[in-house]
């Protein structure tokens, strides 16, 4: 089984067609990238496979198993007891799949280390030296590591959007969904947030990137699936790896 499947999707807004009867099936550790211009309906597409949207019509479905039973997951205390594979309920999914956006959404008044635990949070009441031996090695994966005191407002965009990122990877999800995830960093960090999703991508996680700018294409190349006017173009390997 697929870890997520869209079968003909079609999302309306009002009388907007955001998504248009759109097919797709994503597998465990793929690297996707999904282009098209602004208004295209990657963001739409994007919510649609995080659960956070229902489509108009189609269907979603989510391999519950493979996605809250991550293998690679260290084992949590108080996890729930393993999912039927049927009637698992989409909330729960859902917060198993990590979501990273273009605005960092970190809560100002928390410090970093609270920003990260917030996600670990999630089905039992850890303390916080287990908290602390989840989050560590993440901090030092995203190179963030020592700023656990300060608060979002003492970071620069690019530390910011790393910490965003340790934060979508605290459960060790199998799915992470980026949407425009340098839309608001310099080059250079931009650059950093690529080869970190990249890194997660070789750890096992299927990760999809809406972007519209086409570098991240020629310098990551993979799977591209193209969006024009919410109609699926194109999907297949494009750049070195065609
Ligand atoms: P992209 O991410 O490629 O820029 P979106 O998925 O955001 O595209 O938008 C696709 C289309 O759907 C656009 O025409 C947009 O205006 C419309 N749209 C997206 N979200 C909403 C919404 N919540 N309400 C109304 N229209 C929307």
């Amino acid at each position: 089984m697929a870890l997520i499947r869209l079968e003909h999707v079609t999302k309306v807004y009002r009388d907007r067609i955001a998504l248009s009867d759109v097919s797709l099936s994503f597998e465990a550790g793929e690297w996707v990238l999904v282009a098209g211009p602004s208004g295209a309906g990657k963001s739409t597409l994007l919510r649609v496979l995080a659960l956070a949207e229902k489509p108009t019509s189609g269907r979603v479905e989510v391999d519950p198993i493979a996605v809250i039973e991550a293998p690679s997951a260290p084992a949590e205390p108080a996890s729930p007891p393993p999912p039927h594979r049927r009637r698992v309920p989409a909330s729960l999914v859902r917060r198993h799949i990590g979501i990273l956006g273009q605005e960092f959404r970190l809560l100002p008044d928390r410090n970093i280390f609270e920003n990260v635990a917030i996600s670990c949070n999630i089905g039992g009441i850890w303390d916080r030296a287990q908290i602390r031996e989840r989050i560590n090695p993440l901090l030092d994966q995203m190179g963030i590591r020592g700023v656990e005191a300060l608060f979002p407002n003492d970071l620069s965009a690019g530390q910011k959007q790393r910490v965003a990122l340790a934060r979508a990877m605290a459960r060790h999800p199998r799915i992470l969904l980026a949407d425009e995830p340098t839309g608001n960093l310099d080059p250079s960090s931009a650059a950093q947030i690529f080869a970190l999703l990249r890194e997660i991508r070789e750890r096992g996680t299927l990760v999809v990137i809406a972007t519209h700018a086409e570098e991240w294409i020629r310098r990551y190349p993979g799977r591209v699936i193209r969006v024009e006017r919410g109609l699926l173009r194109s999907d297949g390997p494009e750049g070195a790896a065609a």
